[in-house]
């Protein structure tokens, strides 16, 4: 193989680390990366400072490559704030997306979790997880989503879509808030039971129309705290209401069993199937 063919591995990872080995075995790959920063902004002040204090080591879960796991154990420094009027002495150095306060995932991993559990429930993303051998559990993944719920950007146009979704599956559910125009998730709130969204909505004066599902406890909380607003019922929702009345119908107009005559038997006169067949006739 040549160079050009060759797929370069640190082009995935921040310029400010190197790769320092790459360890491949039956339980996954790690990658040992390093810090090469020589400077740091001080997170509280904004000063740049160039004095080590010194290293500290994260593990960190990564997407995995080709079905295996990937962990990174990453080597940052520890600096000095210069700044003899900020009171931030010492801080560790952040490399954008890799490493931060409470990170054990990187931001990519964290926001193909977030998309998965957003369009399924938490504990079907980590059964999904599982499969391609990425580490993470249910209670996990509703920490990640709660944690990016506070970080969403509360401003939003006047149009907006409302749904409940699954923490847990038949267990524990939430209301999803997205942008009407930019189908992103502006707000994750507790339960479904409308009282979390009136609130919402309470401080969310701006809004005018809504689609939402079919559940009365959205149209009752909108009522109350939007009464100008527009309902509307999305296309899915009337779907599925649509689907469901065919069913009711079929199941109670149609019989569960129907007796199909076989014609191809001879039917002999006296026996049960000439008698059901002249009955049917009559
Ligand atoms: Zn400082």
């Amino acid at each position: 193989m040549n160079d050009k063919d060759a797929l370069l591995l640190s082009s995935f990872y921040p310029k400010e680390v190197i790769i320092n080995q790459v360890i491949e075995n039956n339980n996954g790959i790690t990658i040992l990366l390093k810090s090469i920063t020589h400077s740091h902004r001080c997170p509280k002040c904004g000063h740049t400072t160039k004095s080590y204090h010194s290293t500290y080591k994260r593990v960190i879960q990564d997407l995995s490559i080709l079905g295996k796991s990937v962990y990174l154990n990453v080597t940052a420094y520890r600096y000095y704030c210069e700044n003899t009027s900020c009171d931030q002495k010492v801080f560790t150095e952040e490399l954008s997306g890799f490493t931060g306060k409470y990170r054990r995932v990187t931001s990519r991993l964290e926001d193909f979790i977030i998309t998965l559990a957003l369009n399924t429930s938490c504990e079907g993303t980590a059964r999904i997880c599982k499969e391609m051998n990425i580490n993470v559990s249910g209670d996990t993944v509703i920490k990640i989503l709660l944690r990016n719920a506070q970080l969403i950007d509360p401003k939003c146009g006047d149009f907006i879509g409302v749904d409940d979704w699954a923490y847990r599956k038949g267990h524990t559910y939430g209301t999803i808030i997205c942008d009407g125009v930019s189908h992103k998730p502006i707000a994750l709130l507790d339960g479904r039971d409308g009282s979390a969204l009136k609130e919402w909505l309470k401080n969310n004066q701006h809004i005018k129309i809504i689609t939402r599902d079919r559940a009365s406890s959205y149209a009752k909380a909108i009522v109350e705290a939007l009464p100008q607003a527009m309902q509307i019922a999305d296309r899915f929702h009337l779907h599925q209401n649509l689907l469901k009345a065919i069913k009711d119908a079929l199941g109670r107009e149609v019989p569960t069993r129907i007796m199909i005559p076989d014609d191809s038997a001879p039917i002999l006169s006296g026996s049960p199937t000439a008698d059901e067949a002249a009955s049917k006739k009559k």
